[in-house]
């Protein structure tokens, strides 16, 4: 174990994904050094750095999935393969010259607040230790593991294995394997699996509306052209991004507005399964949009298979070898994949941040995150969460997201300095009021009334946590400045990130 050291630090960023990254490169090009990315992993990527399922890949087109301020010309398809994008991230570190500030595994224990001193204490589980005036939680949305409850789990004797904990060396050849869910990720890897498994059931609880992946390799000569002309680049990203931003009306406002969609993904099913009765059960009976709209060419077509079972009878219970139906029916199987998802609503875990008077962050948020513009909470100083409450998008690219938040965290940073301020708090009225405009224009949205279960919806609360509910473009004006009057300063007496430089 290291000698515990301590340190003074203008910013602390928890997580090294597309957001912690992203902040540090602006912190960087700023001129601001003193600030340290924490991650637990042995590389950059987040997300992209730990699922490594097959056929894991974005379905966000990869023209707008990368920061605006490092456009990548060089992508190799129009939807990039997982591995791509983490390597994008990768380079972003050696070109924007961060590498140094990065600590590579290197998993947090504990962020706390000390009121008296204003300042952040970073404990990391190998006893090391770091102060810092501000601290960045940009731990991801998605990535705390939903492991279903399901009776005799336990039990089970074959391999199991959450899809993001996708052992690197496994072959699914001859396996007998049964994949539990049926959402974004399930979608990815069950083509993948079904061409090589010996036997392969899929656990439906609930059909998702599907539509055509329109991808594709981008040739040499293509990616030559969005090197010579970066111009190009931008205007494939602005079309792009302008036709996804058309879906919001149907998803806010007036779920009819989806019909043209919903026909198609009913014609893509149509077309691409055989068996009238399976295509009856992949049928969705909620709203388009409730749920995030999966965008698949190769999915449906796992079912016409002999040896893929679509299995919608409910799971009763798991044994040694088996999954047993609720009709009794056994299957035997030697894997088992848990594609179920993550633990949206409750994406902080409990005892990592702790802000003033002790006050646990995941305790704050037991009935479903809620946070001021998604990024400051009240009771928590000098904290800013990216990827926050109410910021996930299904319709277009959350980095558009997550550079709004960072400008926002940005110019707070620069408030601070020009205020002469040690701390600042969002004002509980000011959450408040943000929290109830949100409730309001969520109510009669397809994700709250669409009439299906979402990980955007608390399991218990049903408050929805997690949703942007507008244009980006909205959430981009809300953060453009740090605005001062929603937020309680503290003058300061000796500012900490000034004293160690
Ligand atoms: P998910 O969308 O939450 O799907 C989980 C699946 O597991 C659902 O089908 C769910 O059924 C099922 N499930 C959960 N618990 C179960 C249980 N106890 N018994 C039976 N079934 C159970 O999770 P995900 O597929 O990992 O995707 C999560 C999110 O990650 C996506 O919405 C997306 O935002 C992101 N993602 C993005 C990409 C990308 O390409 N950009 C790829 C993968 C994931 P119900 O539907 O009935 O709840």
């Amino acid at each position: 174990m290291n000698p515990p050291s301590e340190s003074v630090l203008d910013v602390a960023i928890i997580g090294a994904g597309f957001s912690g990254l992203g902040l540090a490169i602006r912190l960087r090009q700023l001129g601001r050094h003193r600030f340290r990315v924490f991650e637990r992993e042995p590389a950059v990527g987040g997300t992209w750095w730990v699922n490594r399922y097959p056929g894991c890949a974005c379905d966000v087109p990869s023209r707008l999935y990368s920061y605006s301020f490092a456009p990548n010309p060089g992508w190799s398809r129009r939807f990039a393969p997982a591995a791509e994008i983490q390597r994008y991230l990768a380079d972003c570190v050696e070109r924007f010259e961060i590498r140094p500030q990065l600590e590579l595994e290197c998993e947090i224990r504990q962020a706390a607040w000390d009121d008296s001193r204003k300042i952040w204490t970073l404990e990391a589980t190998d006893g090391r230790r770091w102060q810092a005036r501000v601290l960045v939680a940009a731990l991801g949305g998605l990535s705390r593991p939903l492991l279903p409850d399901i009776p005799g789990i336990r039990d089970f004797q074959g391999q199991v294995f959450h899809s993001q904990a996708w052992p690197d060396d496994f072959q699914a050849e001859g396996r007998q394997i049964a994949v539990i869910g049926t959402g974004a990720t399930a979608v990815q890897l069950v083509p993948r699996l079904a061409t090589s498994a010996a036997r392969l059931d899929v656990y439906q609880r609930t059909p998702n509306w599907i539509l055509p992946r329109p991808d594709r390799a981008i040739g040499p000569g293509w990616r030559r052209l969005y090197h010579r002309l970066p111009w190009l680049g931008r205007l494939a990203r602005g079309l792009l991004w302008s036709a996804a931003e058309i879906r919001v009306p149907a998803l806010v406002w007036n779920q009819r507005l989806a019909w043209f969609h919903r026909r198609l993904a009913l014609k893509h099913l149509k077309r691409q399964v055989h068996d009238p009765e399976i295509r009856q059960r992949l049928t969705p009976d909620y709203a388009m949009g409730c749920k995030r709209v999966l965008l698949s060419s190769d999915y449906y077509p796992a079912f016409n298979r002999p040896h893929v079972e679509l299995v919608t009878d409910p799971i009763d219970r798991i044994e040694s070898d088996a999954i047993v139906d609720s009709r009794g029916r056994s299957r035997t199987i030697d894997t088992l994949v848990l594609a179920t998802g993550f633990r949206a609503t409750a994406p902080v875990p409990k005892g990592l941040i702790k802000g003033r008077d002790g006050r646990d962050l995941a305790t704050s948020w037991r009935g479903g995150p809620e946070a001021y513009k998604g990024t400051t909470v009240h009771g928590f100083p000098n904290l800013f969460t990216l990827v926050g409450p109410n910021t996930a998008i299904g319709h277009n690219s959350l980095i558009y997201i997550i550079e709004s938040q960072i400008d926002y965290v940005l110019d707070a940073l620069k408030v601070l300095d020009r205020q002469g301020a040690s701390s600042v708090e969002v004002r509980a009225q000011a959450q408040a009021d943000y929290n109830r405009w949100l409730e309001l224009r969520l109510a009669g949205s397809v994700w709250n009334s669409g009439g299906c279960r979402s990980w955007y919806l608390h399991p218990e609360t049903g408050r929805n946590s997690s949703i942007w509910p507008g244009f980006l473009y909205g959430f981009r004006r809300q953060t453009r400045r740090f605005d001062l009057q929603s937020y309680q300063l503290v003058e300061d007496e000796c500012p900490p990130s000034r004293q160690g430089e």
